[in-house]
This record gives C-alpha cells, structure tokens and sequence, in this order.
C-alpha cells in the first residue's frame, strides 16, 4: 500500500475526515443551541448530523483498509530491485550503440542493430542448480522466462 497514489488518497480522506469532524461538531453545537433557546428537554440532532457522522465512519473504514503495513516499504524495496534486474537482462540484446537487436542503427552496424556481439541469440551465459542451460534468448522470446532456461544435455553436466 505505499503505492503514492494510494499515499495521496490517504491524504485527501484525511483532509475529508477534518472537515466532517469539525461539520459534525458545528451542527451538534447548533441542535443544543436551538434546544436551551427553545427551553426544550431534549436535544434534536438533524438527519445531516447522523449522514455526516456515516461518512465519518466510512473515511475511518477507507483509511485502517488501506493503512501501510510494516512490510510494505520492504516489498516495495524488493520490487524496485528486481524491476532493476530485469532491466539488466532485457538490455543484454543491445548493441554497442545501445539499440535492441533487430532496431534500427544507423551507426556502423547498418540498417538494423545487430545486437550484443558477445551474447548472440542460442549462446549458453549460464548454468541453474540442476545443471539446465541459461541461453541468451531470441530477440522475440526475451520477455518470456522460459526461453532463457533449456534443459541439461542428455546425462546432465557430468555424463
Ligand atoms: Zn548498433
């Protein structure tokens, strides 16, 4: 919940919840006033009274669902972080000039970017923890975790 605008909106119903909080006290200090001139025994709150005290509890409900827990900073953290790490892989198909595979580069690869020359689609970059292959994928594929996974050889790494 530390999305920001979630954070504006806390806000804004904070403001809202003020202005019904001083509302409702204006309206209940007027009902006693209009009862001790009128001598009357009893105090007649008016239906706003009761409507503006209803939207006090809704704002009140609206803020404790949408209060920030105390993991949330830290997920946030971990989603930034890992946003930062996709980047990283997505970038991996660029060329010297900084153009993806496949984009226009007008500089000296030509027409068309022709992409990382260190890490050409199919080459092996890596290995997982039961020996299955990381490859770099096809400029097309690269958004899809899977195509940077293939299985181990035939007979694992040690065959
Ligand atoms: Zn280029």
């Amino acid at each position: 919940m530390t999305d920001p605008v979630i954070t504006d909106l806390r806000r804004e119903l904070e403001k809202a919840r003020d202005a019904l909080a001083a509302t409702e006290k204006h309206l209940a200090r007027h009902a006693e006033m209009n009862a001790a001139l009128h001598c009357a025994e009893r105090v007649m709150y008016s239906p706003l009274h009761a409507k503006v005290h209803a939207a006090m509890t809704g704002v009140d409900h609206a803020l404790a669902r949408t209060k920030p827990g105390p993991g949330d900073d830290q997920a946030a953290e971990e989603s930034r972080r890992d946003s930062a790490l996709v980047s990283v892989l997505i970038d991996l198909d660029r060329c010297v000039h900084g153009r993806h595979e496949g984009d226009d580069c007008g500089t000296t690869c030509g027409f068309r970017s022709k992409g990382n020359p260190h890490l050409r689609p199919g080459s092996v970059i890596g290995y997982g923890r039961r020996g299955d292959q990381i490859v770099m994928p096809n400029r097309d594929d690269k958004h899809d975790p899977a195509a940077w996974r293939r299985p181990a050889p035939t007979g694992g790494p040690d065959a």
